[in-house]
């Protein structure tokens, strides 16, 4: 990948559609302009034009819009040719494209990698855009636009901050300590910094919510044998309106299901497909419906409507879910949530309940939250190298380096320091024209 290529592609989705976008960066842009349209229009000026391919045959007529470097997404020279998403004219577009020297298909991912390699973004930045593009759900796409707008990675660079000015205290002190005349602590105040930042980040450890916004909370359906804990499931799948994405084939019974609730991507994990998915081997089943139970963000308690008896529920938040309320002849859910799978009665009160839990488990809260495992991994690398710096009586040159240590690690989060080699997998999940 040679950042002296111009690279094109369609960047809108496939043809046919009314009006198709590609994108085109690099040195070769102006060239390419006026070669195609006849001459480069006012930077940042939506400009009506004829496009022609190289030996001046017609394509089509379309909008062009053309911005400078460096004020441009890639920061080179960027123009996007907005023309009828037909399928032939973007084919003939993209081959006038290709006929010109110095330029190729671009690949996927790689106007944001140039933006990013000429600082237009960081990586919080750039990993923030591709979950945009990748939001399927209302919150999900309040998060990553926050974060595709700078928010986290100026929390991040804010700390890294921090730790420099820390780490400029203690390197005072180590000077001074060749001298006669040692003034106070100087180092006392570095260590109120580290000690400020070791919370906040313990802080921002602590709290999923932004994960959990990103990947989905898991809401497991937990309950005896029989109750209708799998029919409920499917009964839930079957309601078109919560769907997104069934993890199962429709033949057979569904383990979970993906569903949009009031905008929070939720997992719904029924453990009696758990336990018929380990081929009859009954104790390990239930072993794995229990750890999933244990980690999930809700428990469905489900029982018999017509069992009078009621079981402890295995968690105090659970919702309690009495099941089969058609066969219950007259008798109340007693408090509980009565639903039917058989029928669809109360299915939509319980998911209303269920978003509600999950709306209250997220609610936005003051500071940009994690998002995602590269930067957890991150933080707590940085969080251990503060607490190894903050053991008073270590030698100082000792502390200072771990100092270093916890403020790179920040550094890796953004893309300022060392990330040559995690590149690839991040910008692995883009497509192409982005
Ligand atoms: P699980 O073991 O808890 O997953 O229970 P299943 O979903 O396999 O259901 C057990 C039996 O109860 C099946 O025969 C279902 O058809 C039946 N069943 C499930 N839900 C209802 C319901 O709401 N009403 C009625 N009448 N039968 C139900």
């Amino acid at each position: 990948m040679s950042g002296s290529d111009t690279i094109f592609a369609l960047s809108s989705g496939p043809p046919p559609a009314g009006i198709a976008v590609i994108r085109l960066s690099g040195p070769r842009v102006r060239f390419g302009l006026e070669t195609l349209v006849e001459s480069v229009p006012e930077p940042r000026t939506a400009t009506l034009r004829k496009f022609n391919a190289a030996d001046g045959t017609p394509i089509d007529r379309g909008i062009v819009l053309f911005f400078a470097a460096p004020a441009s997404f890639t920061g080179e020279d960027v123009a996007e040719l907005h023309v009828h998403g037909g399928r032939a004219v973007v084919a003939a577009v993209l081959a006038a494209l290709g006929a010109l020297p110095g330029f190729r298909p671009a690949e996927p991912g790689e106007f944001t990698r140039r933006a990013f390699g000429n600082e237009r973004l960081d990586l919080t930045q750039v990993e923030g855009l591709a979950d945009l593009i990748a939001a399927e759900t209302e919150a999900q796409r309040r998060q990553a636009l926050a974060q595709a707008d700078g928010a986290l990675g100026a929390l991040y660079e804010g700390w890294r901050e921090k730790l420099v000015r820390a780490r400029a205290l203690i390197e005072a002190e180590l000077d001074f300590a060749d001298e006669e005349d040692i003034p106070g602590s100087v180092s006392v105040q570095a260590w109120d910094i580290v000690a400020g930042l070791e919370q906040e980040i313990v802080n921002h450890l602590a709290d999923r919510r932004g994960e959990r916004v990103r990947d989905g909370f898991e809401v497991v359906i937990l309950g005896p044998p029989n109750v209708g804990k799998s029919s409920l499931l499917n009964a839930i799948a079957r309601r078109d309106v919560a769907i997104v994405t069934p993890e199962a084939g429709t033949t057979r019974d569904l383990i979970e299901v993906r569903l949009d609730l009031d905008g929070y991507a939720v997992t719904l994990v029924d453990t009696a497909g758990l336990r018929d998915a380990t081929s009859g081997v009954e104790r390990e089943g239930i072993r794995r419906a229990e750890e999933r139970a244990g980690s999930a963000d809700l428990v469905l308690w489900v029982e018999d409507a017509r069992d009078a008896a009621r079981a402890e529920l295995p968690l105090s938040d659970a919702i309690r879910v009495r099941n089969k309320m058609d066969l219950a002849e007259g008798r109340g859910a007693d408090g509980a949530i009565g639903v039917s799978a058989r029928t669809g009665e109360g299915l939509a009160a319980l998911l209303a309940l269920v978003a509600e839990r999950i709306a209250a488990l997220s609610a936005p809260g003051e500071s940009p939250v994690l998002t995602r495992a590269r930067h957890r991994t991150a933080l707590e690398g940085c969080l251990k190298s503060l607490r190894a710096a903050d053991i008073a009586g270590r030698p100082l040159e000792l502390r200072a380096e771990d100092l270093r240590h916890a403020g790179d690690l920040l550094g890796r989060i953004t893309g300022r320091i060392d990330v040559e080699d995690m590149l690839d997998v991040i910008f692995r999940d883009f497509c192409i024209g982005k």
